[in-house]
């Protein structure tokens, strides 16, 4: 029998470990009450999670109805800059027939929304409208690193998780005051987030997990450091590692060899554990937050561009991506033959689904069944870590599109792809 793991209560609710916002594997225990899920949800989780919207939209996350995640940016239509809108992608800008944005610009008020809509508007007569040039819109956003990674509400969300995981991962179903009240107190904001948060800067770390953590995942152990406390090492999305004190222990690890049980939580929802060792005192160099930030901003920006630049590829996002195209292939087959929809108003990950599915068929004949998907990508694309496919040669493909397109052979090789892509999907499932 389970009670709250931060005061006993036996009213319990289902918590989220990692919330669904930030993973698509799901990892919940019902050891929270309702009133501490609820406290951490509202002080901090949350704010945490919105500030991250434009990332976890990159990532191919979504809300839990399943809709795209909507985030703030700015937009550039034909020179006029429509500040602070809530957008979810191209298509939502495109496609948007029912708002209107009152903006400034040349010092006059205009009102820019589509042109249907427009019309409906007293006072407005068609003279009045006129016609912008979408061609180049230009979606904007703007953070800081260190509103993303080092604010109090993410160090706060990122103390809650490694307490909740670590009591999940150990089987821990109540609240043990005399070992855990620091972390406790911590989180329920009685102590200063920034004595038990910290980050990790320590390159022996990032290079020995450099393959086996990825973009978008979660990756998590425990450890008890030479200074005699147990800390709970967690790795962000492949981007950042969080240091977090969990509780005293009774004796300093002075062994000079040390195997750590990682456990993985991927962007698909799929969930391993895998095992290294380091050689040397048990100890991962940490720092505060905010300094760690400034220290190594470089680094963290680096990878957030990566982050948005590349789609991880794996069966369930690939089958995810497949099934959007197929929607867009049913309208693409009207007689319209609306070309933009298709390729989703040049959306990178729409373009690469295509670009995958007829890479597939064009090397239909070396698939090899008998063995999994990852593996025959990696044998066809001849590499051999986690594949994930740079958006930035997109333009050029889409030209090639283009051409089909015009002469008529488009719906036909991506019908075939995505034939074949069932087919592949239907064999692993059946593995
Ligand atoms: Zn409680």
């Amino acid at each position: 029998m389970c009670k709250c793991i931060y005061c006993n209560s036996e009213d319990l609710s289902v918590s989220d470990i990692i919330s669904y916002a930030l993973t698509g594997a799901k990892l919940t225990k019902k050891f929270v009450c309702h009133e501490h899920n609820k406290f951490t949800n509202d002080n901090f989780e949350k704010a945490a999670i919105y500030n991250l919207d434009f990332f976890r939209n990159a990532l191919g996350l979504s809300e839990r109805k399943g809709d795209n995640i909507k985030y703030k940016a700015n937009l550039i239509i034909d020179g006029i800059t429509i500040p602070n809108i809530s957008v979810s992608g191209r298509s939502s800008i495109y496609e948007d027939k029912k708002r209107l944005f009152p903006v400034e610009h040349d010092g006059k008020r205009v009102l820019i929304g589509n042109v249907d809509k427009l019309k409906q508007k007293k006072n407005v007569s068609e003279n009045d409208i006129k016609v912008l040039d979408m061609k180049d819109v230009v979606v904007s956003i703007t953070f800081s690193i260190e509103s993303l990674f080092a604010s109090e509400e993410m160090l706060k969300t990122v103390a809650k998780i490694a307490y909740e995981w670590y009591c999940y991962t150990n089987e821990i179903n109540c609240f043990i005051s005399n070992t855990y009240q620091d972390i406790v107190d911590c989180i329920l904001m009685k102590l200063p987030v920034t004595e038990f948060v910290e980050i990790v800067v320590d390159g022996n770390l990032d290079y020995a997990l450099k393959d086996t953590i990825y973009l978008g995942s979660h990756g998590l152990f425990e450890y008890t450091d030479i200074n005699g406390y147990k800390y709970v090492i967690y790795n962000f999305w492949g981007i950042i590692y969080y240091r977090i004190r969990i509780c005293k222990e009774t004796k300093p690890n002075d062994n000079l060899y040390n195997c750590y049980n990682l456990f993985l939580y991927g962007i698909d929802g799929e969930k391993w554990k895998t095992v290294f060792g380091t050689c040397g005192v048990s100890h991962f160099i940490s720092m505060p937050a905010q300094q760690a930030i400034k220290q190594f901003n470089k680094v963290y920006s680096l990878k957030l561009e990566q982050l948005v630049k590349t789609t991880v590829l794996s069966l369930a996002k690939t089958k995810e991506l497949v099934d959007d195209l197929k929607n867009a292939v049913n309208t693409y087959k009207q007689p319209l033959h609306d070309f933009a929809r298709l390729v989703d108003y040049e959306n990178d990950q729409r373009i690469m689904t295509i670009r995958l599915l007829l890479f597939l068929l064009e090397h239909e004949s070396d698939y090899i069944f008998s063995k999994g998907f990852n593996e025959n990508m990696k044998t066809l694309y001849q590499i051999d870590d986690t594949l994930t496919v740079d958006v930035g040669e997109n333009k050029d493909y889409l030209k090639g599109l283009l051409e089909l397109h015009k002469t008529d052979k488009l719906l036909n090789l991506i019908q075939s792809g995505i034939a074949f892509f069932d087919k592949i999907y239907t064999a692993e499932k059946n593995k």
